[in-house]
């Protein structure tokens, strides 16, 4: 499995691009950075395309990717989420307000995209890869994913504050090699992290009690104006598996 990652920011910024992974080129889990980290051949190359939830840092370029990739390809690219992920993205975005609704464009019969509806729990067998959604604790219904391909895995815990499935998931995967998860905001914005369902170092590092494998722990969604006081508090938890998960960063397992 190859794993690229495209965006892992929390916020946006030159230098700092919004969540977004790709896995064996043809595979998106969210879609905070399609339009800026692919070139547009890698952007006709995706077929299928995960979604966590509806916040914007996660969705925001799928109006300029569905534009690119018109006239490019003959089958519908698949975008999988929740129910109610996708009643947001055709309520919010694909309105014809917003922008156009691809979904039913050029004809509804053979659309540029598809929507197509998770279930969680349930798997997800795409492009050779077994695709699980896992529901967590966030201000709208989110799921992280379980992906694996029968030799490695990984989970993505996407947005989310304490939470339990997907760490019971990522121990049972016997193939895990890397297990992502956010933290937001530091040790001083507790209440922000309360209020918006996410997680500084202090609650973090609760959090990482639950995974019992030894694998890396790639951090994402810092703040980009917190770095340089969040970088010291991840430091200090001692915890040998944590890392920043990098821009760009490839992983092949
Ligand atoms: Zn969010
Ligand atoms: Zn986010």
């Amino acid at each position: 499995m190859e794993l690229r990652v495209l965006g892992c920011s929390g916020g946006e910024a030159e230098g700092h691009r919004l969540t977004g992974l790709l896995v064996d080129g043809v595979v998106a889990i969210d879609a905070g950075s399609l339009t800026q980290a692919l070139t547009l051949e890698e952007q006709v190359g995706i077929r299928q395309i995960f979604i966590t939830h509806s916040h914007l840092d996660h969705i925001c370029t799928l109006p300029f990717y569905t534009k690119n990739i018109f006239g490019h390809t003959d089958v519908p690219v698949e975008i999988h989420a929740l129910p109610e992920t996708l009643d947001a993205l055709r309520r919010h975005l694909f309105n014809d307000e917003i922008w156009p609704d691809f979904s039913v464009i050029p004809s509804p019969d053979n659309p540029i995209i598809r929507f197509s509806e998770i279930e969680p729990g349930r798997v997800y067998e795409v492009e050779g890869l077994r695709v699980t959604p896992v529901p967590v604790n966030h201000l709208v219904p989110t799921v992280g994913y379980l992906v694996e391909d029968g030799r490695s895995a990984f989970a993505f815990t996407s947005d989310t504050a304490e939470t339990d499935r997907i760490y019971a998931a990522a121990n049972a995967a016997p193939d895990l090699r890397l297990f992502i998860t956010e933290c937001s905001f530091p040790n001083a914005q507790d209440w922000l992290a309360d209020a918006s369902k996410h997680l500084t170092p202090r609650k973090l590092a609760r959090e990482l009690a639950k995974l019992r494998r030894d694998v890396p722990v790639g951090i994402y969604h810092l703040t980009p104006g917190d770095r340089a006081v969040m970088l010291p508090e991840l430091e200090a938890l001692g915890d040998p598996r944590v890392r920043l998960l990098e821009q760009d960063a490839r992983f092949t397992w």
